[in-house]
């Protein structure tokens, strides 16, 4: 993958539509503009022009709109080619960039060639990609503060004071004979402690970020008829029309994804858990069982005018004993019981009705409690795993340039290996297969 050549790409979604655009991004655009418009174009003005084939023949007509380097999304030349969104149409004018020397974008290239040109750092090429994935419009808002650089800008105020830090660390080996006893000096050790702090908001505000990316994965367990399906619907209620399907999450028959308070939900449904011996059966089975060593917690739904029996404790011990579970006594409006949220052994009970919609609130109150959801905060951004391991890396060095404080050697080295895990969440230091791994997950044309 070269650096230099141009790239071209429909950027719109497949399919039908009222416009589709092409976007094409290179070092050196201007001739290339000429050929297909028949004109130079201004940057930054749209124009209503003509695409031409090879033989002066017109593929489609529509907008053209140039965009100069470095003042661009990629930071090199781009043009835009917005011209009608039907799929043919759409794939004969890439198809005259390719005949003009571009060859086809690579996932995520485009953002890839922002972030190589300093555009963007890597943290908020992540966000590029996690606003166009987001499931809810709280998950859209954070994205978009990453992308908006939020999180880079703390990541970034966290490396200024671990650089400070360092150097002074450093100018006491640089002259011991005027060993000041540097860490006795409250000053440093202040320092290290104001910047504990703030790397434990950090952590704390990117682990509800990744929640509202990776969204609460929650087994409904019952037996028949106790309301499973009743009580889902009413928890999606008017939010599901908002939840989209992402591919690769929700595609499957056994999850659904639901809009909890703007945290999204998959839930795993247990409904087909039982003995087969069909093969394709059998595989949707071994998915489910998957997914539930995977969850977050069981929602488990008991007849309350049916009192508990044996069956409902039977579906648990099937479970993984280490899944934290919620009780949902449902159908109290058969047994006049009010609504109420309760702890019994440890363990969240909700009285409920999916019929009346009573007590709904109180098991969404309790579902974001299971998973340790605080957020009404302004302060969430979009983090992904990559970057709560890499902050808890950091954590595990500050913690241990605590206890080696008073040997400034030693500190300075802690402190070095935090700003390294620290740069690896804005790509200051990143691996190229890092890289490459992370870009290809995007779509094509981003
Ligand atoms: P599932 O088999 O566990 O998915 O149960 P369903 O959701 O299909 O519900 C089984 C039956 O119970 C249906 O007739 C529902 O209308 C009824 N039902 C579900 N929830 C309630 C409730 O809160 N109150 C009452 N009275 N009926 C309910």
């Amino acid at each position: 993958m070269s650096r230099n050549d141009i790239i071209a790409a429909v950027a719109t979604a497949p399919g039908r539509a009222g416009i589709g655009i092409v976007r094409i991004s290179g070092a050196r655009l201007a001739d290339f503009c000429e050929r297909i418009v028949n004109r130079r174009l201004t940057p930054r003005r749209a124009i209503l022009a003509d695409f031409l084939g090879a033989e002066g023949d017109v593929i489609d007509r529509g907008i053209a709109l140039f965009f100069a380097a470095p003042h661009s999304y990629t930071g090199e030349d781009v043009l835009e080619l917005q011209g009608h969104g039907g799929p043919v149409v759409l794939q004969l004018l890439l198809r005259r960039c390719l005949e003009l020397g571009a060859r086809l974008a690579e996932p995520g290239e485009f953002t890839r060639r922002a972030y190589l040109n300093d555009k963007l750092d890597l943290a908020q090429a992540e966000a590029v990609a996690d606003l166009i994935d987001a499931s809810t419009a709280r998950a859209a808002q954070c994205a978009l503060r990453s992308l908006q650089g939020a999180f880079s800008e703390r990541i970034e105020g966290l490396t200024r004071s671990l650089i400070e830090l360092r150097a002074l660390a450093e100018a006491t080996l640089d002259f011991p004979e005027e060993d000041i006893e540097f860490l006795q000096r409250p000053d440093a050790e202040e320092r290290l402690t104001a910047i504990r702090t703030e790397l434990a908001k950090v952590q704390q505000a990117s682990q509800q970020g990744s929640l509202l990316r990776e969204g609460m994965h929650v087994v409904l367990a019952g037996r028949p008829n106790v309301g499973k399906s009743s009580l889902l619907n009413r928890l999606a209620g008017e939010d599901l029309a908002i939840v989209t399907e992402i591919p690769g999450t929700t595609r499957d028959a056994i999850r659904q994804s639901i809009n909890v308070s703007g945290v999204p939900a998959h839930i795993i449904d247990t409904a087909g858990l039982r003995d087969s011996t069909d093969p394709v059966e059998k595989l949707g089975i071994a998915r489910t069982w998957a997914a539930i060593e995977r969850a977050d917690l069981v929602l488990l739904v008991i007849d309350a005018s049916g009192g508990e029996t044996g069956g409902d404790e039977a579906i648990l011990t099937r479970l993984p004993g280490s899944l934290p579970c919620i009780r949902v006594m449902n159908k109290i409006d058969l047994i006049a019981r009010a609504p109420a949220a309760e702890h019994r052994d440890g363990t969240p009970v909700v009285w409920l009705s999916a019929k009346t919609g009573e007590g709904i609130e109180l098991l969404r109150r309790a579902l974001l409690e299971a998973v340790g959801w605080q957020g009404e905060g302004e302060g969430l951004f979009m983090a992904r795993e990559r970057h709560l391991q890499a902050l808890s890396a950091a954590q595990g060095h500050l913690e241990r340039a605590a206890q080696v404080a008073r040997q400034p050697e030693l500190l300075a080295e802690e402190l070095r290996l935090a700003q390294v895990a620290l740069g690896a969440i804005t790509g200051e230091f990143t691996a190229d297969d890092l890289l490459a791994e992370i870009f290809s997950r995007f779509c094509i044309g981003k």
